[in-house]
């Protein structure tokens, strides 16, 4: 049987890896390297080029070399501003004003991009085995939403792979570190890579990987470190010139790989020489840079970056309500986290050293190389657990958001709720999907609308309409509702565009918080309202039914309260719809038995 392989698909580096005898093993590619940039090539005609030689491009060639893609995969424009920092490219809205790359006046998808970088990934791995390989799991941040997931996996399939599942890279992370342990586990992975940091926390316990909270910040990573050497660097060489060299594309670029070299450099050394021969030229000809940096300055330069680690830290302790003395283990992901300073800060924050048995660029492609063998059967079933960020549910009568699959569930899940409906012989439900944590509906994001018609004609409050949620192991949102009597089914998939990250669902949540008096009160006050509806309809059959019983007084003045009561409903004042029944009630109980067994008789209807 053919390999299935196990793809970490990175803002800046990918890696590919695969199961033999039970154990994950990454793959070198054709230039003998274990990680590839991810970094594409596109020279018209020809087909893309991805990795290595690409990146070198980048200084020569910029406008055709596209970079970090990953962090427009599956996302509309105005979602991708703040992400754009250090990108060269220019993006455009396609029609459905999803984020679109322009290269030599051709637009690409991003996803047509991610595909380029997997299909070398399996050319790697086909190179490697010499088999051809069609099936694979590839690996997405915790924090991508359902949009980015179908991104990810329709690039997977642009690639001509199958794609068996999309993990989270922190579970396919955990996974590699755990299938060797005996014991039941909780950790923390650390994940600082080029463009995000994400930490999240998860239990091992048996064959089962539940996450228990995940956190992050999807605009750092060693992409803003580079930026800050950049500056250093340039700042130093306008001084020594007198140039500035950011008006040229290609000088850019090769100051922002030297302040990347240095960078890594300074990770093993404590200081390091920057040598850019001929980097600008002035009046007296063309002119060499070279310059010093030490690890102390450099560390005191990154110090704001490495403070922005630890609140995601916090926040992810504070969600699973742990304390770091409850934590086993600390696993560090991503090459970012190979900055001593790093190691150090995640030492102290979890006051223990962070293992040093895993290779943080290898780590995450293993895992999903031992996902895709627990999926094929060559590796025993390993159960994934993962959580839904943000409450999902549906818009009730009365604007009331009702939860089925609350914050923090462990995906795969579903969920099934009945519902009924609120007119007699109502004969279509508008389902609305939303996701959010406030009561009322509308102030959560709107995910998806469809109708269930062909109700069977009956009272209100009799069908019963059955809702199901389900999310699939790879996060995708499917919602059903069906008509029990008729049969009638309606479903749609959620391809939600709005972006969900860990800091999103944060301030989602902070924000329901803050927010539930004022979201209580306004329902309270529309199920008064609606009650108060319910009342006026009583009163007016009361008085059509017994229009000959009453006093025409009486009558008349009925009428004139019921106006006012029904001006009040309108205006969706409470305090004059009780004033406006409390005076019904006054002159209808001048009837006693008559109006008061009428007034049971239809509430229990
Ligand atoms: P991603 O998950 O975003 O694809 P990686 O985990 O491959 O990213 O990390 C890439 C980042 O790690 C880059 O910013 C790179 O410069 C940085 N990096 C790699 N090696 C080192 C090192 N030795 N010291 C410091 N940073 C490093
Ligand atoms: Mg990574």
């Amino acid at each position: 049987m053919a390999h299935t392989i196990g793809i970490d698909l990175g803002t800046t580096n990918s890696v590919v890896a695969f199961l033999e005898g039970g154990k994950a093993e990454v793959i070198p590619n054709a230039e003998g390297s274990k990680t590839t940039p991810s970094v594409v090539l596109l020279s018209g005609d020809d087909d893309p080029v991805v990795g290595a030689v690409a990146k070198r491009q980048l200084i020569t060639q910029p406008e055709r070399v596209i970079r970090s893609v990953k962090r427009f995969i599956g996302s509309r424009l105005e979602e991708v501003q703040d992400r754009l920092a250090g990108i060269h490219y220019p993006l455009l809205a396609d029609d459905e004003g999803m984020a679109v790359i322009e290269v030599s006046s051709m637009l690409y998808k991003p996803e047509e991009i991610s595909a380029a970088i997997l299909y070398k990934m399996k050319q790697t791995a086909e190179d490697y085995l010499g088999e051809e390989i069609e099936d694979a799991v590839i690996t997405v941040p915790a924090y991508f939403n359902d949009s980015q997931r179908q991104a990810t996996k329709a690039a997977g399939q642009l690639a001509g792979l199958r794609v068996l599942r999309i993990i989270n890279e922190p579970t396919a992370a955990a996974l590699a570190y755990g299938v060797s342990l005996d014991e039941d586990q909780r950790v923390a992975v650390f994940d600082f890579g080029g463009g995000t940091f994400d930490v999240t926390l998860l239990e091992i316990s048996g064959d089962t990987y539940e996450v228990l909270s995940t956190n992050g910040d999807c605009a750092l990573g060693g992409d803003d470190i580079d930026q800050l050497v950049y500056q250093v660097l340039r700042d130093r060489i306008r001084e020594q010139t007198g140039i500035d060299p950011e008006g040229d594309k290609a000088t850019v670029q090769r100051i922002r790989e030297a302040a990347e070299t240095a960078k890594c450099e300074l990770s093993s050394l404590t200081k390091v020489k920057i040598n850019l021969p001929f980097i600008v030229a002035n009046e007296e000809g063309p002119q060499h840079f070279e310059s010093e940096l030490t690890r102390k300055e450099y560390e005191a330069l990154i110090a704001p970056i490495l403070e922005r680690l630890l609140e995601p830290c916090r926040n992810a302790l504070r969600d699973a309500k742990l304390e770091p003395k409850d934590l086993d283990q600390v696993l560090l992901v991503g090459g970012s986290t190979r900055i001593p300073a790093v190691q150090h800060l995640v030492g102290d924050f979890f006051s223990r050293p962070p293992s040093k048995s895993v290779n943080p660029d290898e780590i995450v492609a293993m895992g999903a190389a031992i996902q895709a063998g627990v999926i094929t059967g060559s590796l025993e079933e390993v159960l994934l657990l993962d959580v839904t960020p943000l409450s999902l549910g549906i818009e009730l009568a009365g604007g009331v958001f009702s939860t089925l699959i609350p914050r923090n569930s462990n995906i795969p899940i579903v969920v099934e709720k009945s519902f009924t409906t609120v007119v007699d012989n109502q004969k279509a439900v508008n389902v609305h999907v939303l996701q959010g944590e406030r009561k009322v509906a509308a102030e959560n994001r709107s995910l998806a609308h469809f109708k269930l018609n062909g109700i069977a004609p009956a009272p209100k409050d009799l069908p019963e309409i059955k809702v199901r949620f389900m999310i699939d192991a790879n996060g995708i949102l499917n919602v059903s509702a069906t008509d029990v009597t008729s049969g009638n089914m309606m479903e749609v998939t959620v391809a939600s565009a709005a972006q969900t990250s860990t800091e999103e669902a944060e301030r989602v949540a902070a924000e329901a918080e803050e927010k539930i008096e004022q979201d209580l009160n306004f329902l309270r006050d529309r199920r008064r309202i609606q009650q108060a509806r319910d009342f006026s309809a009583m009163v007016q059959n009361f008085m059509d039914s017994y229009e000959d019983r009453l006093a025409p007084e009486d009558l008349h003045a009925l009428r004139e309260k019921m106006f006012s009561l029904d001006v009040n409903i309108q205006a969706g004042n409470v305090e004059g719809v009780a004033n406006a029944e409390g005076e019904l009630i006054n002159i209808g109980g001048r009837y006693k038995d008559l109006f008061y067994s009428h007034k049971a008789s239809w509430e229990n209807k």
